[in-house]
């Protein structure tokens, strides 16, 4: 019997969107501070414990609790599982969790998002479990700027974990947040970048998220911005969308001395990518959560722990799919109009 009889049928939303995508915040720690991320409160504390304003680690999903939603998800037609936070690295245990991951029959793809601060010590044991794919967040290759985005001295680890993954021939996406002022004097660096190197280099649109952000009109710069600069730099000739894109309208980059690279644009902003969206997203307290940016949720955690069955986790995740909205507000905000962002904090959604 061929193995396509026994796939389940593709999750489908209310708009025809095929769900299929899960993304995983294990954890709302991090090793860096980066300043639109966590709010000011959080930063330079010694302490994450004492001040209470991390999630204690009864509120995270245990690693057998995520395993049971993704055996279910898997079950009704996910295959593809991105693994986020917080910083995933930090969660002690995580390889072991990938490992047993990596073994769920149906679940094609495993992906990292990483602060990339500990991936040249983690990067082996992942290629080992079959992970292939990370995208490494990093908004600056000046290490002092470095430093004042991320709160944090470790630029150099962020590197050494880069060229790690580029040697073990991991797929790597470097994500950089395009902000005014901070690091638009450093696009034709990250160019270059991606010229010289097999790392594929995507901006985004700086987001206002959670109801402290940092996020200041001022700073934001829009996608075809950044795409028309890139033109300056060198040819852009759009790749045909591949699944695994998702969000980001990618090209590849040309100089003139003839070095090609691949770079992307994501305008979660300026041109919103909803009607193409695939993903649910499981917070790091364990609510499901249809979109980044509305604050909709339901409380898996709570179902899991009163005892709820299979199939009474798999109604709830089936509702929260057809309860996905159509689309964001965020371009209000940029209109002008009150803020109608969503409140949760980024670390705990997992970006
Ligand atoms: N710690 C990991 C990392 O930094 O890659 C994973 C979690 S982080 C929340 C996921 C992504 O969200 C990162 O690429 C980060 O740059 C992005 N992000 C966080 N806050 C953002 C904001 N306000 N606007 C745009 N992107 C943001
Ligand atoms: Fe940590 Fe990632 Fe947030 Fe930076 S963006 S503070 S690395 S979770």
């Amino acid at each position: 019997m061929p193995d396509i009889m026994n796939k389940p049928l593709p999750l489908v939303d209310q708009f025809s969107r095929t769900i299929s995508y899960l993304r995983l915040s294990l954890t709302d720690r991090c090793n860096l501070r980066c300043m639109y991320c966590m709010p000011q409160e959080d930063e330079g504390r010694d302490s994450e414990l004492k001040t209470g304003k991390f999630l204690p680690h009864t509120e995270l999903l245990s690693y057998e609790e995520l395993l049971r939603i993704v055996k279910l998800a898997v079950g009704m037609g996910m295959n593809k599982l991105r693994l986020t936070g917080g910083e995933p690295l930090v969660r002690k245990g995580v390889l072991d969790f990938i490992h047993q991951l990596s073994a769920i029959k149906g679940l094609d793809e495993i992906r990292l998002t990483t602060n990339g601060v500990l991936l040249a010590k983690y990067a082996k044991q992942l290629a080992a479990e079959g992970v292939k794919h990370i995208n490494v967040s990093l908004d600056t290759l000046v290490p002092e700027k470095f430093h004042k985005i991320t709160g944090k001295g470790l630029f150099q680890e962020v590197w050494n974990g880069l060229m790690t993954a580029a040697n073990l021939g991991f797929k790597v996406k470097i994500n950089v947040v395009a902000m005014k002022g901070v690091n638009d004097d450093e696009f034709r660096d990250f160019a270059n970048l991606a010229l010289d190197y097999p790392f594929q280099v995507r901006f985004i649109e700086f987001m206002p998220v959670g109801d402290k952000s940092s996020w200041q009109r001022e700073q934001f710069i829009s996608a075809d911005d950044i795409q028309s600069m890139f033109s300056a730099i060198g040819k852009l000739t759009p790749f045909t969308r591949r699944n695994m894109d998702g969000p980001a309208r990618v090209f590849e980059l040309e100089s003139a001395d003839g070095r090609k690279g691949s770079v992307g644009f994501i305008s979660p902003i300026s041109h919103h990518f909803c009607d193409q969206c695939n993903r649910l997203r499981l917070t790091s307290e364990g609510k499901l959560r249809s979109c980044l940016l509305n604050d909709q949720e339901s409380d898996l955690k709570g179902l899991l722990r009163s005892g709820a069955s299979d199939k009474e986790i798999i109604s709830i995740i089936r509702q929260t799919i057809l309860d996905k909205p159509q689309g964001h507000s965020l371009q209000s905000t940029l209109e002008g109009e009150e803020r109608t962002t969503c409140g949760g904090r980024m670390s705990r959604i997992g970006g």
